[in-house]
């Protein structure tokens, strides 16, 4: 190995079948053609070992995860997903941890047909930047800032499974029964079809990357609205309810199910005359949603138990600082 140059060409120089991309990496920069009739969204996230992932998560989940939350941020606009470059700092040159990030890189880049067009490559503690773009028509991309009072508060799969992972992982539970919840942390899958078809009838939504509180905040707030959410309508996988089951004296704990954030679900409002036709597509695309509450006039996000009561949480979602 004769330096970065020749680890880029080995490990990121992957076989690529866009069209628009006139200049891939290989020279100063990446060029891209955008069609007219679209609008481009750029969106960029950092996953740094020991603080996104534990650091004993495997090499081909490390380079999954980096990929997704970038399309889960472009899935929560509405974005298909088109370009990545990748900023990547190793703490030494392992063959075998290469060999398999970037096999792993390379099937997601194939799956979504996105292709890798530049990136930097340095030498420090182990962290990955993403910068990911994609396209979407133009004026149509969904937004946070978009809900109406009267709107319905819809969410994909099930939320709060990789918190319940992490503890997994953390406490050493071994348990198979948790494996599920495991796979949630280390890979989340974006909604990204379902978003494509989600901007003909729906205007905003947020993926669930910070926690369902704090990224429903992001929603009342940008939006001047606020929004009343039924706990019991919240979707809990069956590798959760177990864990509480076994661990928790049977007790739901929704602070952890609702505040530990990397779900890569997405949060969604609907108007209540387009709920049939977004059921249609969950269904088309094999995808699970659930009505979960409404947007009000009042700006407050309130929790209603099953006993209809208000239910506190003390953390609202996780915060670098
Ligand atoms: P420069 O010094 O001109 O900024 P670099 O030496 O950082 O360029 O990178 C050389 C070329 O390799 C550039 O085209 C860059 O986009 C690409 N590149 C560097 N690291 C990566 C990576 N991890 N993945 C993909 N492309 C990369
Ligand atoms: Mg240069």
């Amino acid at each position: 190995m004769n330096g970065e140059f020749d680890l880029i060409k080995k490990y990121f120089s992957f076989p690529h079948s866009r069209d628009d991309v006139l200049i891939a990496a290989g020279d100063d920069c990446a060029s891209v053609t955008v069609p007219e009739n679209k609008q481009l969204l750029i969106t960029t996230d950092t996953l740094i070992s020991g603080v996104h992932f534990p650091i004993e998560t495997a090499a081909e989940d490390i380079a999954y995860k980096a990929i997704m939350v970038n399309l889960s941020d472009l899935a929560a606009m509405g974005a298909t997903p088109a370009w990545l470059t990748l900023a990547i700092t190793l703490p030494e040159f392992n063959e075998g941890w290469l060999e398999r990030f970037s096999q792993s890189f390379y099937e997601v880049l194939k799956r979504f047909n996105i292709s890798l067009i530049g990136g930097d490559t340095t030498k420090g503690a182990l962290s990955i930047t993403i910068q990911a773009m994609g396209l979407c028509d133009k004026n149509k991309s969904l937004r946070r800032d978009k809900a109406k009072i009267g709107d319905k508060i819809y969410v994909t799969g099930s939320i709060g499974d990789a918190a319940i992972g992490l503890q997994a992982v953390i406490n050493k539970y071994g348990d198979e029964k948790l494996q599920p919840c495991i796979t949630r942390l280390n890979r989340p899958e974006a909604r990204v079809e379902f978003a494509e078809a989600l901007v003909t009838h729906s205007v905003c939504a947020i993926d669930i990357s910070d926690g369902l509180v704090a990224d429903l905040e992001h929603i009342v707030e940008a939006s001047n609205c606020g929004a009343k959410i039924h706990l019991p309508r919240i979707p809990v996988s069956t590798s959760a309810n177990y864990y509480f089951e076994k661990y928790n004296k049977a007790i739901i704990d929704w602070s952890l199910l609702l505040t530990q954030g990397d779900d890569y679900e997405l949060c969604f409002t609907v108007n209540a005359e387009n709920e049939n036709k977004v059921h249609d597509f969950a269904r088309q695309y094999k995808l699970k949603i659930n009505c979960i509450g409404e947007i009000i006039k009042e700006k407050e996000l309130s929790f209603i138990n099953a006993k209809g009561r208000l239910e506190k949480f003390l953390m609202t979602g996780f915060k670098h600082f």
